[in-house]
């Protein structure tokens, strides 16, 4: 077998006609000289890469691609459905914050940070914490991961999402180069045609509102759970609804914490309750619930919303099945409630006090997880690729950990002279965060199901696992390790 028949079947070298005239557009001859990806000169409709989403995900992703000394001459174009210059032009009021809040860890920190990210973020909106109470709902069990004086590390890093794009697109911004175009939707992929001296027929054409084509070498659906790139690529996801939602809201909080910041989180049947501290006295709220729950929440006045969370972080999981089934006087039944029964406060939250209006929201919630990450020019990143359940506060983290992957991938194939779009190239991306992915997308799954049960015989088994892993230090420290996104 030739050698470059051999190439060409792995994608390494694409199909192109024998003409006199050499076509004009990003190197595409096998060499095993560093190739420079001509980005000049090329069709007016040829992309490197196209990424379809602008959310985290994506625009991480074109960011790296703009940062990395090794990528930035590719030629790259964004397509997002929404108004990027929300984003943009992000000038928040000091004492309303966003109730979509993501605890961004260590990792993927000191990722943002290398790709120039980080600066952009306003960091007075940003709150660190160090330490964790995670309990049962129904025995009291509990891990504890302490405040620890000598060495104050970070667990993670209460960020608002809408702050992280806004890093973003400014970080694009000073950078320049790559091709945003927001404000319209995705209408269509098919592949390419044979032009002559150039044959698209295996490069994706995405169309996009207005009837404007753009071919990618490589495209990336970031374009979230029900992602339209997963489906021209023909990829499966599977998993599960929950039968949840996460209702989410920003609140606050008695009392003005020190520099020690604690992230509470109490596993009740009906699934986790959450609260992790935000900059002053504020906290954001994350409780994954049954969907009437969580409708009942968005209607409730606010002075019984906070009875019900506080209750909820308090009271034993009978007491809140019943207020949550209240049309209204749910303060003074929590009031009562808690007048008459033996509250173990240890380890609990600040009383909350005031709910921000407005704030009160809630997702369903779901596990889905592509078969693969990678197809012949297509690559998923962030949700298109997995959605996980919020209770370990990794969705997010894992987006950036996929982002964080595949520029490495890219970095190795350009360094190459490889083409990278072929899937020989794209495949370290997928053996390497496949596998991360997987492991983590499991252990939540596994501790939603473990925890979403009153049932004495489970109940008493797992109280007996946390609190012989809470007796082991060095576990724990393994625990906190994957958590904070090591790699
Ligand atoms: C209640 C809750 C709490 C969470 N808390 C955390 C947390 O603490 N930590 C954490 O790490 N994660 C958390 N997550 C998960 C996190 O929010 C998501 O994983 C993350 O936002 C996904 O980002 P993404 O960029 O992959 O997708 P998305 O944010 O969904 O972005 C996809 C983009 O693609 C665009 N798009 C889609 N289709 C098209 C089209 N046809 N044409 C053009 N554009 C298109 C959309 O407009 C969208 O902007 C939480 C999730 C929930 C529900």
């Amino acid at each position: 077998m030739s050698p470059i028949w051999w190439l060409r079947s792995r994608g390494a070298i694409p199909h192109i006609k024998s003409s006199t005239s050499r076509p004009q557009f990003i190197a595409f001859r096998y060499s095993p000289v560093p190739r420079t990806y001509a980005t000049t000169n090329v069709p007016e409709d040829l992309y490197d890469v196209v990424i379809v989403g602008g959310g985290p995900a994506g625009l991480s992703l074109a960011t790296s691609l703009r940062s990395s000394s090794v990528t930035s001459r590719l030629r790259v174009a964004l397509i997002e459905g929404l108004d990027l210059g929300a984003g943009r032009k992000w000038k928040p009021s000091i004492e309303n914050y966003s109730n979509r809040v993501s605890s961004l860890t260590p990792g993927s920190v000191g990722f943002l940070n290398d790709i120039g990210v980080w600066k952009h973020v306003q960091r007075n909106r940003v709150q660190a914490y160090h330490g964790m109470q995670v309990w049962d709902g129904v025995s009291g069990s509990r891990i504890e991961f302490n405040w620890d004086a000598k060495n104050s590390s970070t667990i993670a890093y209460m960020t608002e999402n809408v702050n992280l794009v806004h890093g973003l697109l400014s970080r694009l911004e000073e950078l320049g180069g790559a091709q945003l175009i927001d404000k319209t939707r995705v209408e269509g992929i098919s592949f390419g045609e044979d032009r002559g001296t150039l044959d698209l027929r295996t490069w994706p054409v995405v169309q996009i509102a207005g009837g404007r084509k753009l071919v990618a070498r490589l495209l990336v659906g970031a374009d979230g759970a029900n992602s339209p790139v997963r489906t021209f690529a023909g990829i499966e996801s599977r998993g599960w609804d929950y039968g949840r939602h996460g209702a989410v809201a920003t609140v606050k909080i008695e009392g003005m914490p020190g520099a020690e910041r604690t992230a509470y989180q109490r596993f009740l049947p009906t699934g986790p309750i959450a609260l992790l501290p935000l900059p002053g006295n504020l906290a954001t709220l994350v409780w994954s619930t049954t969907p009437e729950i969580a409708a009942q929440l968005k209607k409730l006045s606010s002075v019984d919303f906070v009875a019900m969370v506080n209750g909820a972080f308090r009271l034993s999981h009978v007491d809140i099945a019943y207020m949550a089934k209240m049309d209204g006087r749910i303060s003074e039944e929590y009031e009562w409630r808690q007048s008459v029964t033996p509250l173990d406060m240890a380890g609990v939250p600040s009383t909350i006090l005031e709910v921000q209006e407005n704030s009160v929201s809630s997702f369903p919630l779901k596990m889905r997880h592509a078969d693969s990450y990678i197809s012949e020019r297509v690559a998923l990143v962030g949700d298109a690729a997995h959605t996980v359940h919020p209770l370990a506060g990794q969705g997010l983290n894992q987006g950036i950990g996929d982002v964080q992957s595949l520029i490495k991938t890219l970095e190795a194939a350009v360094q190459a002279g490889q083409d990278i779009g072929s899937t020989l190239s794209l495949e370290p991306y997928c053996s390497d965060q496949y596998l991360r992915n997987s492991l983590m997308i499991g252990v939540v799954d596994k501790l939603h199901k473990l925890y979403g049960t009153a049932s004495p015989p489970v109940v008493a088994v797992r109280s007996l696992g946390l609190r012989a892993v809470n007796a082991m230090e060095g576990l724990k420290s393994m625990i906190m390790k994957q958590a904070a996104g090591e790699r």
